[in-house]
């Protein structure tokens, strides 16, 4: 089990399938990810594939079908329904794309970020000033005796955030918390969970429609079909003013990766590929082809073999001409 110099987040080979009626979907098929903590980290992805599942596994709303999943230390596998609940309500923060959802409406702003205290049983000053910062820390210090009807969508999802750490989470797991607010509107909220992130150290997941959400954070990592397929991370170059993004493609436990379709429409690659070891690197061909390098290499020693694909080449180049 991972100890306290460990990783805060490992999945591995994570899997979800869920039965509706005799058909089983499979939500996340062998995941595999790692997050440090303290990180904050983009969650993208084609809708369907797999971002929410696996933000309510990590949350413990919901159950893993097999696999591994550690947070902090705990084995969410291996909890039993008591253990989830205690961890869910202590331990994690959800933001929703509703920001409503996190709130009453008939309370203030202040009334909600003190109820989840509340009903944790604290009570005393020291819980009106833990809400007081956390509405500073949100931006609205001067609304805290405004209700839900009375703010904008954005100060609403404010709240909501500063609901979520109220009782002093570990992790926090926003699922499209800007979906329904606007470009402007979703900056200042990605700014929120930036400040937050420094300020408390809170380990912070979001998941967004939003390719650009790279620019917010320090991590991006794509989910394709219930897995993960391309992380993208930021580094910051010396002698340019922009930081640089990196995307690559992420090798699962077992080294299986995941090949972009562009990539193996554009190669016409299909059911499977030749690898190459190069120089460089690992080639990726499609089944009949050699690279050009190891080609020209191979053809000095082997001008024999060579001598037929080169007369097809030919042959096809003469078809083609006299078309
Ligand atoms: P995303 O958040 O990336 O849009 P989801 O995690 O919500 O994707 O869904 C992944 C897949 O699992 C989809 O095919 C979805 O239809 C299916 N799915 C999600 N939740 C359920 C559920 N409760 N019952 C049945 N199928 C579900
Ligand atoms: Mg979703």
């Amino acid at each position: 089990m991972p100890g306290q110099s460990e990783p805060f987040i490992v999945c591995e080979n994570l899997v979800k399938i869920y039965k509706v009626a005799n058909i089983e979907v499979f939500a996340l098929q062998g995941l595999d990810l790692t997050i440090n903590a303290g990180e904050l980290m983009g969650i993208v992805g084609a809708s369907g594939s797999g971002k929410t599942t696996l933000m309510n596994i990590l949350g413990g709303l919901d159950r893993p079908s097999a696999g591994r999943v550690w947070v902090g230390g705990n084995d969410l596998l291996k909890m039993n329904n008591f253990a989830i609940n205690r961890y869910r309500r202590s331990e994690v923060g959800f933001v929703w794309q509703q920001g409503g959802r996190n709130i009453v409406p008939y309370l203030t702003a202040l009334e909600n970020i003190v109820l989840p205290m509340t009903l944790a049983g604290q009570g005393g000053r020291k819980v009106k000033q833990h809400a007081l910062r956390l509405l500073e820390l949100v931006g609205l210090a001067e609304r805290r005796n405004h209700h839900l009807a009375q703010m904008s969508g954005g100060e609403q999802q404010r709240v909501a955030i500063a609901v979520a750490l109220a009782n002093e989470p570990k992790l926090l797991l926003a699922d499209e918390p800007t979906g329904e607010l606007d470009s402007a509107t979703a900056l200042s909220i990605y700014q929120i969970f930036q400040r937050l992130n420094h300020e408390l150290g809170v380990t912070t997941l979001i998941v967004s429609h939003d390719q650009g959400i790279g620019r917010h954070v320090n991590r991006v990592v794509a989910v394709r079909d219930g897995k993960l397929a391309t992380e993208t991370v930021r580094l910051s170059v010396a002698h340019k003013a922009e930081d640089e993004f990196h995307e690559m493609v992420v090798l699962d436990s077992a080294g299986r990766l995941q090949i972009p379709t562009e990539y193996l429409d554009r190669y016409q690659i299909k059911r499977r590929a030749q690898l190459e070891a190069t120089e460089r690197g690992v080639l990726i061909l499609p089944v009949g082809e050699t690279s050009h390098t190891a080609e020209s290499q191979r053809s000095l020693s082997l001008a024999g073999e060579a001598a037929p694909k080169l007369r097809r080449g030919l042959r096809g180049l003469w078809e083609r001409m006299t078309r």
